[in-house]
C-alpha cells in the first residue's frame, strides 16, 4: 500500500539539502538501475521485529543501544574491526541488560553508515580549498580536487560493503558468537588490560553464576541466550541509493527501505517540507530524527505527525543531540510539547554530536560532556515523567584515541596516538564500556 501522495521517488519534487551535484547524470542514472536490479540487504519482516522491539522501548519496557562509527570506510573493510565494534556493543548490551534489568534492543551504525552531511561545502587546507568530503558512498577523503568530485560507482562498492558486513554481524549474532555463555571471552583484546576490566569482569561471574544457577534448577537455556538480535542502521542521505534499494514487500505489500532495518533522518535534512522527510515518510521502516537545539517543538510535533501519522508505537524515534550546555533548558519543553500532543516516540540521547571541539588540528569531544549530557538527558524525562528510551553513540572496538577523558584520561597530546576516524571522533571500546555502566547506574536510579 502506498502512503498518500508517495511514491519512492517524490522527494525528488522537494527542495533537498546536503546531496552531491553528480558531474554525469547518466552515469548515475545507470547506478541507480543497477542498484534496483540487486537483491534488498534487509528483509521487511525483520523491520517489524525491530519496530516492536523499540515499541517497547517507548513503553519503558526496553533500552536501546545504537552506536558504531561516525562513518564507515572503504579502507576499513576488514573482519576484526566489524567485530570488535560488534564485541563491545555486545558488553554494553550485556552491562545494561543486567544493570537496569531490561532488555536491550541493539542497533548498529553498520552496514551502511557511509554518507556524511557536511557543516561547510568546502575544506581548506594550507591555503587551498576543496569540496568537502562527504563519505565513501559519494567521494573520497583524499584531499585532492579528483577525489573529492561524487562518483557514482561509490554506491555499488558501498553496497557491496553492507552486503559483507551484515553477513559478518547475521553469524556473529546468531552463530554461537553472541551466546550469553561466552560473556567472559568477550573481554579478551585490550579491554582486559584496562582499568574497566574488573569491573567487566566482575559482572560477567554475575552472569555466569546466574545462568548456572538457572541451569541447576532446570530451566532449559533459552535461545535468546545463545543468540541476539542484531539490527542495521544509518543516516538515510544519499536518496538516489536508498531509493533504488526500496521496494514492495511481497507480504504486505509496503514499501521498505531495503537498505538497512532503521533509517535516520540528520539534523541538517529535518525540514518538514524537503526531500528526506518526504522519502522517509512513505516506507514503513522504523524511523529516527535526530533533534538538535534548534528544534521548534511546534514543528517537532508537526514532524511527528508527518512521519507517523497513524501514531504506531515504535515507528519514530526522537534522537536528542543537545550539547551538555543546552540539554537542561532545551530538552524539556520538546518532551513536553510531544508528551501533551500525546505523539507515541522513543527518545534517545545522542551525547556526541552537540559535544564536538577542536583541539590544534584534530574534531575532538570531552568524556565529561559526553556523561553530562547524559545526565541531562535522563534529569528532562524524570522532570517531565518520560522514558529515557535509549543512547546513540559513535563507538569503536578499537584502540582509538579521538575523544579525551575517559578511565585512562587521554588528554589531548595524546589524539595522536592513534586518530583513525573518517569524520566526527569515537569513543574507544574502554570509553564505551565505561559509558553503558554509567548508564546502567542512571537507569538502577
Ligand atoms: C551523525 O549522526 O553522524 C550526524 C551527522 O548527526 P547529526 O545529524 O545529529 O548532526
Ligand atoms: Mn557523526
Amino acid at each position: 500500500m502506498t502512503v498518500r501522495g508517495w511514491q519512492p521517488g517524490s522527494w525528488r519534487e522537494m527542495p533537498i539539502r546536503q546531496v552531491p551535484e553528480y558531474p554525469d547524470q547518466a552515469r548515475l542514472n545507470n547506478m541507480e538501475a543497477r542498484l534496483a536490479s540487486f537483491p534488498p540487504l534487509v528483509f521487511a519482516g525483520e523491520a517489524r521485529r525491530l519496530q516492536q522491539a523499540l515499541a517497547l522501548a517507548g513503553q519503558g519496557r526496553a533500552f536501546v543501544l545504537q552506536g558504531g562509527d561516525c562513518a564507515e570506510s572503504f579502507a576499513d573493510f576488514k573482519a576484526n574491526p566489524i567485530r570488535d565494534t560488534f564485541r563491545v556493543l555486545l558488553q554494553m548490551a550485556a552491562v545494561l541488560t543486567f544493570g537496569a534489568s531490561l532488555p536491550v534492543v541493539k542497533l548498529g551504525r553498520m552496514a551502511g553508515q557511509f554518507a556524511k552531511p557536511r557543516s561547510s561545502d568546502t575544506e581548506t587546507q594550507d591555503g587551498v580549498t576543496l569540496p568537502s568530503y562527504r563519505g565513501d558512498i559519494i567521494n573520497g577523503p583524499e584531499f585532492t580536487a579528483e577525489a573529492r568530485i561524487p562518483d557514482p560507482s561509490r554506491m555499488e562498492f558501498a553496497y557491496m560493503q553492507s552486503a559483507g558486513t551484515l553477513n559478518l554481524l547475521r553469524a556473529f549474532a546468531t552463530g554461537g558468537y553472541a551466546d550469553l555463555h561466552e560473556v567472559h571471552r568477550w573481554n579478551l583484546g585490550f579491554v582486559a588490560r584496562s582499568p574497566l576490566a574488573d569491573r567487566y569482569q566482575d559482572l560477567a561471574n554475575r552472569i555466569d553464576e546466574t545462568l548456572r544457577f538457572m541451569a541447576a534448577c532446570g530451566v532449559a537455556s533459552a535461545p535468546q541466550m545463545r543468540e541476539t538480535e542484531f539490527y542495521t542502521s544509518h543516516e538515510a542521505l544519499l536518496l538516489p541509493y536508498e531509493e533504488a534499494l526500496t521496494r514492495v514487500d511481497s507480504t504486505t505489500g509496503d514499501w521498505y527501505a531495503c537498505s538497512a532495518h532503521f533509517l535516520w533522518i540528520g539534523d541538517r535534512t529535518r525540514q518538514p517540507d524537503g526531500a528526506h522527510v518526504e522519502f522517509l515518510r512513505g516506507v514503513k521502516n522504523p524511523l529516527g530524527l535526530k533533534v538538535g537545539p534548534t528544534t521548534d517543538a511546534d514543528e517537532l510535533v508537526r514532524l511527528c505527525e508527518l512521519l507517523n501519522p497513524d501514531n504506531i508505537p515504535g515507528r519514530l524515534t526522537l534522537i536528542s543531540r543537545m550539547g551538555a550546555q543546552k540539554v537542561a533548558s532545551a530538552l524539556p519543553p520538546l518532551l513536553r510539547a510531544v508528551q501533551k500532543a500525546g505523539r507515541e516516540v522513543v527518545w534517545l540521547c545522542d551525547p556526541m554530536h552537540g559535544n564536538t571541539h577542536t583541539a590544534g588540528s584534530y574534531k575532538t569531544r570531552s568524556f565529561d560532556a559526553i556523561l553530562a549530557e547524559l545526565r541531562g538527558f535522563f534529569d528532562a524525562h524524570q522532570e517531565v515523567g518520560t522514558w529515557p528510551g535509549g543512547v546513540h553513540v559513535e563507538m569503536t572496538g578499537s584502540n582509538v584515541t579521538e575523544c579525551v577523558g575517559g578511565a585512562h584520561r587521554l588528554t589531548e597530546a595524546d589524539l595522536s596516538a592513534n586518530y583513525a576516524t573518517f569524520c566526527d571522533p569515537r569513543l574507544n571500546a574502554e570509553q564505551a564500556l565505561e559509558l553503558a555502566f554509567l548508564v546502567a547506574e542512571e537507569l538502577k536510579a
